[in-house]
């Protein structure tokens, strides 16, 4: 027989772990199933989350990991989801795992991240975390007052791209805008020119590693050494088809991409899932996915509780 639990986190990144960590604590039988494909594998530090910061991704699991040691109610199994379906008698969820086993859940947690969609530029993929970052927040003070760039997202009004520059502009004052192809209105680009930020409009051929920093090649034949660049890039859930079959609302946006849609709760559209972290927003950061993961287990731990509580009440037949 298929093993049971009250609660199955798929995922044991930041929003997983701090979900399981709440959920030990609230007693929960739960089981966190994680295959171990990390969207931050090629960072080396991962940066701004309190006590932990400035370290590399690893250590960040690894503690988070030793956190639930002591609850003796989480399981942590390596596993992949493949599907999931609910139960006839609508009482949780049938999980079914890619080697071939399964098990259930009254209730699943998806923390299972995002996969970024970054802009077709050659060798951009493999500089993905070493130089050419998605948020400045993140990997903007490592590269402080030295050369950096922007690039331009497709999916982004120019308008609205020179706010994100602007913030870019904080860390350091030597900034060059890549538009990479996209056609941006004479008024952004006279602000670009008043703000002293170096522009180029033509399509980005390629960028490579140069030195301890990279450099951007376009098709017009300029090449420019920077130390970091920022890509507005996109992303979208890990489990995407997943999600998507048992039946959760998955929202689009065009500047950011797609995210599994979640109330103040973190519930998702189908009653008894819930998500939390990198699947259902484009705040990308260590300590937004594990308030989320919080989130997430306290309003599955209550929904638990009141669910018996009118148990209790219908068998004692009060109205
Ligand atoms: C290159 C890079 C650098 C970053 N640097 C920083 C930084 O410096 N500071 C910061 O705050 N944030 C940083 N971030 C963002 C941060 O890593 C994420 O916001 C955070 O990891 C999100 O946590 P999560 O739990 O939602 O997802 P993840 O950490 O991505 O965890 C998802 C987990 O789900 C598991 N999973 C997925 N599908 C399945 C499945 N089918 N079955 C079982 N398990 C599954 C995966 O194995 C994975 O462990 C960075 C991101 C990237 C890509």
């Amino acid at each position: 027989m298929a093993s049971s639990f009250e609660v199955a986190v798929v995922g044991a990144g930041s929003s997983g772990l701090s979900a399981a960590l709440t959920l030990g604590r609230s007693l929960r039988k739960t089981v966190v199933l994680d295959n171990g494909t990390y969207n931050n594998h090629a960072a080396a530090t991962s940066n701004g989350f309190l006590t932990r910061d400035n370290v590399p991704p690893p250590a960040l699991r690894e503690a988070g990991l030793k956190d639930l040691e002591r609850y003796e109610t989480v399981e942590v199994r390596k596993a992949s989801l493949e599907a999931v379906q609910p139960k006839d008698d609508d009482s949780g969820f049938v999980l079914q795992l890619a080697d071939g086993s399964s098990l259930e859940a009254a209730k699943i947690i998806f923390a299972t991240g995002a996969r970024d969609v970054l802009p077709e530029i050659d060798g951009l993929e493999a500089l993905w975390g070493k130089r050419a970052f998605h948020c400045v927040y993140c990997d903007g003070y490592e590269v402080r007052n030295e050369p950096i760039g922007f690039v331009m997202g497709k999916g982004m009004p120019p308008p609205v791209a020179a706010m994100f520059i602007a913030q870019t502009a904080n860390w350091s004052d030597k900034l060059t805008v890549f538009a990479d192809g996209l056609e941006v209105d004479d008024g952004t680009q006279a602000l670009f020119k008043a703000s002293g930020y170096e522009f180029y409009p033509s399509p980005i051929s390629s960028m490579s590693e140069d030195g301890d920093g990279v450099a951007v090649k376009t098709e017009t034949g300029d090449e420019i050494k920077l130390k970091g660049v920022f890509v507005a890039s996109s992303s979208e859930p890990a489990c995407k088809s997943i999600l998507e079959d048992l039946g959760c609302e998955v929202t689009a946006d065009p500047m950011s991409g797609s995210f599994v849609k979640v109330d103040d709760q973190q519930k998702t559209s189908v009653p008894g899932v819930f998500a939390c972290g990198d699947v259902q927003t484009p705040f990308h950061t260590v300590g937004i996915a594990a308030a989320a993961g919080f989130k997430a287990a306290a309003f599955v731990n209550f929904e638990l509780c009141v669910g018996k509580m009118f148990k209790i009440k219908a068998e004692a037949g009060l109205a």
